[in-house]
């Protein structure tokens, strides 16, 4: 099995006053050994709440795993194994960097200490051991003077230097999957192509999967082989780069193509945001969920939910443009696109 994960029908929602929000309708996808993963949406289309669900870092409850199977490493069943042994795995098989690295590192712990607790709790290594690793491991994220700035606390960093340590606390323990969850979102834009150089290179390096969950097709285009587009808790669309890019079918991924900056895109380039507003998930719409917004929509989009196509090995989306006697639409031209 050449599959870091499998995710199948996963069904995740939120209890609330207000009813119960159905965050995740019916997710499925694989991750290859050494794949880097991009999964793009609006917020609140579930992406966030696919990867925590991974990780199980969402409280349960409010949270509840409706249904679905989350399989890691060909063995393990994510969704029914104790809170004790998921902590193992976290930290030691799973590691993840967050939009905001302030919040996930301890303000009154050294940076060293911070980095070599984790070796030493995951790997029983010494002290000692645990210390030169550390070492190597800032100067893999591009570090310098590593032997002083362990001695120093958070505060002490810029935002760019802490998603380092961050990206370096994750890959301590030598995780076979990383998760990163908009990680240049707070930064600067500079800070952020190198944070972005920093990981594609890192991905390079190490063996780990990368999943990176991101609004911005620069980091996309940067760093992910694959894509999967989700849209009000469901994948719409998933490919390569190049069949996301060039090749899309979904009507919602050509107005997210339209609608969010590209690194790779010239300056003046138009953005036309994408009118309308995502559905509500306390009670979803029982046809496609982007019918309302949806400029091709027809009679049966309302009525009922598109089952995905196939398009090739890699490529399906599901809209009954692609069914057969639907009317026949391109992606509309844009300048500069
Ligand atoms: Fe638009 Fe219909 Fe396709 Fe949904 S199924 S994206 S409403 S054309
Ligand atoms: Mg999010």
């Amino acid at each position: 099995n050449n599959n870091i994960l499998e995710v199948r029908d996963l069904k995740v929602s939120f209890r609330t006053y207000a009813g119960e929000v159905q965050a995740v309708r019916g997710v499925s996808f694989d991750l290859k050994k050494g794949e880097v993963l991009a999964i793009v949406g609006e917020s609140g289309c579930g992406k966030s709440v696919t990867a925590q669900t991974i990780m199980r870092l969402i409280p349960s409850p409010p949270s509840v795993i409706k249904n679905g199977s989350i399989k890691f490493d060909g063995k393990t069943e994510i969704t029914r194994i104790s809170n004790k042994a998921m902590e193992k795995i976290r930290g030691s098989e799973m590691g993840m960097i967050f939009q905001d690295p302030m919040t996930s590192l301890n303000p009154t712990m050294t940076v060293g200490k911070q980095i070599t607790e984790g070796i030493i709790k995951h790997q029983k290594v010494s002290r000692e051991e645990a210390n030169k690793r550390a070492l190597e491991i800032l100067k893999l994220v591009g570090m310098s003077n590593p032997e002083g700035r362990m001695q120093q606390y958070p505060h002490e960093f810029s935002g760019g230097m802490r998603q380092r340590v961050m990206i370096a606390i994750a890959l301590a323990c030598n995780p076979k999957l990383l998760i990163a969850d908009e990680p240049t979102t707070a930064l600067d834009v500079t800070i952020q192509a190198q944070i972005i150089e920093l990981m594609k290179k890192l991905s390079e390096k190490t063996e780990a999967s990368i999943i990176v969950i991101t609004h911005d097709l620069g980091v996309v285009a940067e760093m992910a082989q694959r894509v999967i587009v989700m849209y009000a808790g469901k994948v719409v669309e998933q490919g390569t780069v190049d069949e996301i890019f060039y090749e899309s079918k979904h009507p919602y991924t050509w107005g997210l193509l339209r609608s969010v900056p590209r690194l790779d895109q010239k300056k003046d380039s138009e953005l036309v945001p994408i009118p309308g507003t995502p559905p509500d998930l306390f009670a979803p719409p029982k046809g496609c969920a982007f019918a309302a917004r949806c400029p091709y929509a027809m009679g049966v989009c309302g009525q009922i939910d598109p089952e995905h196509t196939k398009l090739s090995d890699t490529h399906s989306a599901a809209c009954w443009l692609l069914h057969e006697g639907a009317p026949k639409v391109e992606r509309p031209v844009e300048a500069g696109g």
